[in-house]
């Protein structure tokens, strides 16, 4: 197949502005709809940020609300599970997995073990650290990295998910800033599949979009430090944005600080023009590397995805597996790169 007929060159242009188009993601290989018309419906989501009733565990203060903290950013010297800290990762007092060695109990069936915990953003009772600029951003990417890094070096942990719900739209059950972090002891499906798709097609899909995104600079939102920002070719979400390194990297959680510095600046101005144009919005972080133990895993290529929930998963995308957006991400990114003063 020649250059220019891959989907992406085939795709990189709107036909036209109002006409609904199906893309198809090369990273995954699942189709989208992009229905720009039904963006006029109505999207309130102010109510996925009512501040809690009760007293917050999340809060300085109140730190014996939370099992013993796992790690922390506090000036040295100062004791553990202390109030006098910028960070926090703690167990979530709800975890989905339990401690343990994987254990097949039988075929298709094994013990749900592993490692639940929570990234407390800020000492602040806020509802995003966006506020808290981008050198705090960093201090939360600094920390979840290193925490990140430590639990994929033990392979009972097969895969170790770095995510970020806020808003109750997007399934946060507190008001207060934090992201969590979340082993389990299979490759989940999807890992699996996008890294057998790339065995099956024989280059990386990333590094292929990342070119077609440089040549076109349509979706481009910003580069810092050998990583780009853009809206992706078939993105699934009104406004989604993926960060992640031009060269190919299949594994995040060892980068040097000057990487971590331009990630967390990038993220801030995604997130703070998004902000500015939406208000507070529902949205999911979702931190993508590659299995460390994992036969394929140099195939993987880093990115963080930030997915605003503007719309609700309904019964088409149920049914379907195809995500229906209501923004082309062409003009997700001219308005994000116009309120960030890049167009
Ligand atoms: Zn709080
Ligand atoms: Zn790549």
């Amino acid at each position: 197949m020649v250059e220019s007929e891959t989907p992406l060159a085939r795709g990189s242009l709107r036909v036209s502005p109002e006409l609904p188009e199906m893309r198809q993601d090369q990273v995954e290989g699942r189709w989208v709809l992009i229905s720009p018309g039904r963006a006029s419906r109505p999207m309130p989501h102010e109510s996925s940020f009512l501040a809690d009733e009760g007293t917050c565990p999340f809060c300085q203060g109140n730190e014996s609300l939370t099992p013993p903290e796992v790690m922390a950013v506090r000036p040295a010297g100062a004791p553990a599970n202390g109030p006098d800290w910028t960070v926090r990762i703690v167990p979530n007092r709800y975890p989905a997995v339990m401690p343990g060695q994987p254990v097949l109990i039988s075929p298709g069936q094994v013990g749900a073990v592993g490692v639940h915990e929570v990234v407390v953003e800020c000492p602040g009772h806020v509802p995003t650290a966006t506020s808290l600029g981008p050198t705090h951003l960093e201090s939360v990417l600094g920390l979840a990295r290193d925490r990140v890094a430590t639990l994929s070096s033990d392979p009972s942990h097969a895969w170790v998910q770095l995510f970020k719900n806020a808003g109750a739209a997007a399934g946060a059950s507190l008001f207060h800033a934090h992201m969590q972090i979340l082993t389990v002891p299979e490759v989940p499906h999807r890992i699996e599949a996008m890294l057998q798709r790339v065995e099956s097609v024989g280059h990386c899909p990333v590094c292929e979009q990342i070119r077609w995104e440089l040549e076109k600079k349509i979706r481009i939102v910003g580069e810092r430090e050998g990583l780009i920002a853009f809206c992706p070719f078939a993105s699934g979400f009104p406004h989604e944005v993926w960060i992640c390194p031009t060269a190919h990297q299949p594994h995040w959680e060892g980068m040097p600080s000057k990487l971590l510095d331009g990630l967390s600046r990038l993220l801030w101005e995604v997130l703070y023009s998004l902000e500015k144009r939406l208000g507070l919005f529902p949205h999911n972080l979702v931190m993508q590397g590659s299995p460390r133990f994992h036969p394929l895993a140099n195939h993987g290529h880093w990115m963080l995805r930030i997915l605003p929930r503007l719309n609700g998963i309904a019964g088409f995308e149920w049914g379907t597996g195809m995500l229906i957006n209501t923004v082309a991400p062409e003009a997700a990114a001219e308005g994000i790169r116009t309120l960030l003063g890049n167009s």
